[in-house]
């Protein structure tokens, strides 16, 4: 799963913040294997005006070892009609308990280990009415979703999708929910015959009942977790492309058929490589993926049928910047082996999904458009779990407060990395093949983090418990300072690292020392394994740079004490994409050497587009002779860099010069195609002419726009609009996919409405505010964030009621803002 994680809410979390710490002595076991799935038969009738599904499901099963007479199934919230047992072409009616969550049953005999039986249920899944024991509905693992199920909502399409991770689909159908089990199914399901349907594995069969429905049958003969079952229903366009033979499809909504290539059209190739690097072929039978509306969770691998989230569908201006939905479909493609084929045996092992899937994002990006780019994406990557503040929380964690917690920035981001210099650290070629060992080894089954170490082991030859207890098994990461000493006397220069996180904690880390004169490179490997490590090395005249993590592959947070000189170095000869962007950094804080500023200078025309937006930051405007000899390069960029992003940045910054041509220019671009380079135009627009940019924004907010435009038209409007502009301001907020970039905006938005006087107006853009805030499920702690937004629009009210005489009016907006606040979360 990709959860598109909302990064203000998600900084706000702690697990100090909770009171209840009564986890931490819960540890959280790998579910026992009593019995064992087999096969799933399911048949599934939808009901959209009680959004009731209507099932009949035949499991075959068996126990796992030990004889036993019982059977035990999650099953939440459904109303059971029968159960029995299949006797050849009879049923034997069972008897049974049920709370409502897990169904306990008394099977007719003693099952010996391995022995099969089927079990048949009759029942109905009710989503919207499963309870969380003793609490309200619950909205974040309904399992089944109907979207617009009676029509309601015009320009809403009706769509059913599923989302089981971790154990949700057991709301819609009986089953042993766990990520240890594993099993086959064919699944029929009975829908209205304008739509289409999408499911695991293969279409065998559609069959018209003369009803107006119709049943499609999806068979699954290769075996794989409960959790992984998906079932999707819409009014989709489905585009074709293949793999060897396989079926490769895109559901997207109509409007996007013409676009759905160059948004998802890099799958095959992507197969092709993830096959290639694992040296396992693509397994599965097809693979689709589909695009759900009000899906927040970004998106989600369900076996040959990824669901992704409202934002993977860009239209042909936004994808003039790039396709920024690649990274997820790689990631979601990815589990297709790591997740999939081989799938973790517990939550508390989740980083054997996800931090492969994460690391998926560097390999195909380093693959793709080259190492910069997969650098780039595994520094941000790096930076993500950095920030994230959860760095005392070890990688595979067996006790943890509630089992969404392991979807966190320590599974994803950390993971990813830990992958990243441990393929440094033995290599490509053993890398791989360790990874092919551990998918071959465990395929159609469940494996922990100490499966890996053994495919590694066998592989290298090498003991790797060390790592993994560093890594996987503990928490933290090395924070470094790095000071070098050059004794031109005894010619030796003195590299001293020291270890500076908290506590005892001394890591191991195998990396480079390079020392470099001139162009010339000598590397050197030594262990880092103590508080502090000198490491001393001869030299005949004193080098130019020694550049400590050769390969910059290191996670860590570091003080590295080179001079400028030796960044300037690093900057020409070192190469990495990292080692450019320190060198541009370091030159950016200390911009006043004429040196520094060159460095800058010569980085605004890096061959990597993502380092010349970072040096284009680094220009100080303040400094006159810098001002003046940037210009003619960033009028160069604005006007001709390949790259929309760059140009985007670089037109905004033009804003800084007072130059009629530039303004001339400014128009000119805010009807450029890329939503990107419209939007920084219009806002370096207000900054040198004010009326022109909100003549243009108001022409701009009547049309389509996206992404950074419509940010940008918001903020124009907010900043230099009337009253009267307010209801385009609010159609396009309304618009806009439930997703950061929404909540970016709605501080702003918030502020305008706290500037409104219409009593209707104001009530609107309160509505529009709610109505987000609401369709996100409460476990990614956004409402409480948007609550706040909403106490500021009853506070700049308060401030304005006092400067009024008609205090009524103010009042009752804030009488309606405050019944808005807080209240019980309903979901979507
Ligand atoms: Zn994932």
């Amino acid at each position: 799963m990709l959860v598109c994680f909302f990064v203000i809410a998600v900084n706000g979390q702690d697990d100090n913040a909770r009171q209840d710490t009564s986890w931490k002595k819960k540890y959280r076991e790998t579910h026992e294997q009593v019995n064992d799935l087999v096969h799933t038969k399911l048949d599934i009738k939808f009901d959209y005006a009680k959004a009731y599904a209507y099932g009949k499901v035949w499991l075959t099963l068996k126990p796992h070892f030990y004889s036993t007479q019982s059977l035990q199934l999650d099953a939440k919230g459904m109303e059971i009609k029968s159960i029995s047992i299949v006797k050849g072409k009879s049923t034997l009616p069972l008897k049974y308990e049920y709370d409502g969550f897990v169904l306990q049953i008394a099977l007719d005999k003693t099952y010996k280990g391995g022995e099969n039986y089927t079990v048949y249920i009759d029942y109905t899944a009710k989503p919207n009415e499963v309870k969380v024991k003793g609490s309200a509905a619950i909205n974040d693992a309904k399992g089944l979703y109907f979207v617009n199920p009676n029509g309601e909502e015009k320009d809403k399409p009706t769509q059913i999708w599923t989302q089981g991770e971790t154990e949700a689909n057991s709301v819609w159908v009986p089953t042993i929910d766990k990520p240890n089990q594993k099993t086959t199914q064919e699944f029929s399901m009975t829908v209205p015959d304008k739509y289409v349907t999408l499911s695991n594995g293969k279409l065998t069969g559609q069959k018209k009942n003369g009803d107006g429905t119709r049943t499609d049958t999806w068979k699954m003969d290769l075996p794989h977790a409960p959790y992984l079952f998906f079932m999707g229903v819409g009014d989709y366009s489905i585009i074709k492309d293949s793999y060897k033979g396989k079926e490769v499809s895109y559901y997207v909504e109509k409007e996007y058929a013409p676009v759905a290539r160059k948004i998802f059209g890099n799958t095959p190739e992507m197969m092709a490589f993830f096959s290639r690097i694992t040296g396992v072929d693509y397994p599965w039978v097809k693979y689709a993926q589909m695009v759900a509306r009000d899906y927040v969770s970004g998106a989600m691998e369900n076996t040959t049928a990824t669901l992704h989230q409202e934002s993977a569908q860009q239209d042909a201006r936004e994808l003039v910047d790039g396709n920024n939905w690649e990274s997820t479909i790689a990631h979601e493609l990815f589990h297709q082996w790591f997740g999939d084929y081989v799938t973790t045996e517990s939550w508390s092992n989740l980083t054997l999904n996800e931090s492969f899937a994460n690391y998926s994002e560097t390999l195909w990006d380093e693959y793709k458009y080259g190492k910069d780019a997969g650098d780039a994406q595994n520094f941000n990557d790096m930076q993500g779990y950095l920030q994230s503040g959860s760095d005392k929380k070890d990688l595979v964690r067996f006790y943890y407060g509630d089992k969404e917690e392991m979807f966190d920035a320590v599974s994803y981001n950390k993971g990813g990395r830990i992958l990243h210099m441990l393929r440094n650290y033995v290599g490509d070629s053993a890398f791989f093949k360790s990874l092919n060992l551990y998918l071959t080894t465990n395929k159609f089954k469940a494996a922990e983090a100490q499966q890996l170490r053994l495919a590694f082991e066998e592989v290298t030859g090498r003991d790797l418990s060390w790592y993994w207890n560093q890594w996987y098994f503990g928490g933290g990461h090395p924070k470094l300072t790095i000071d070098y000493v050059y004794d031109d006397n005894a010619k030796k220069v003195h590299v001293i690292i020291k270890q500076t996180q908290a506590g005892d904690k001394v890591f191991r880390l195998p990396i480079a020392i390079d020392i470099y004169n001139g162009a010339t490179k000598k590397r050197n490997q030594v262990w880092v394994e103590n508080k502090i490590d000198t490491f001393s090395f001869d030299y005949t005249s004193k080098p130019d740079l020694v550049n400590v993590d050769g390969d910059k592959m290191l996670l860590t947070e570091k003080k590295d004490n080179k001079t400028l000189d030796n960044y300037i170095h690093q900057y020409k000869y070192a190469g990495n994409y990292l080692d450019r962007r320190e060198a541009i950094d370091f030159a950016g804080r200390n911009i006043g050497d004429p040196k520094a500023w060159e460095l800058v200078k010569t980085a605004l025309k890096d061959k990597y587009p993502g380092l010349r937006n970072f040096a284009l930051s680094k220009v100080d405007f303040r400094k006159e002779n810098i001002k003046k000899e940037a210009e003619p390069i960033i009028a160069d960029l604005a006007k001709n860099d390949p790259k929309s992003i760059v140009r985007a940045v670089a037109i905004g910054l033009l804003s800084n010069y007072n130059s009629p041509e530039y303004k001339d220019l400014l128009i000119k671009a805010v009807n450029d195609s890329s939503y990107s380079v419209a939007g920084n135009a219009l806002e370096g627009l207000s900054k040198v002419d004010p009326a022109s940019a909100m003549t243009a924004a108001k022409k701009l907010s009547a049309g389509e726009s996206k992404g950074k435009l419509t940010e940008s038209i918001m903020k124009v409007l907010i900043k230099s609009g009337t009253e009267a502009d307010f209801d385009a301001v609010a159609k396009a907020y309304d618009k806009m996919p439930l997703g950061q970039e929404k909540f970016n905006l709605t501080p702003t938005f918030c502020d305008l409405i706290s500037k409104l006087n219409s009593t209707d107006k104001f009530k609107a853009g309160v509505d529009a505010v709610v109505k987000f805030r609401d369709g996100i499920p409460e476990q990614y702690g956004v409402g409480p964030v948007i609550d706040n937004f909403l106490k500021s629009i009853v506070t700049k009210k308060e401030a304005a009621k006092n400067l009024v005489e008609n205090k009524t009016t103010i009042q009752e907006q804030i009488d309606y803002v405050k019944g808005k606040i807080g209240g019980e979360r309903k979901g979507f």
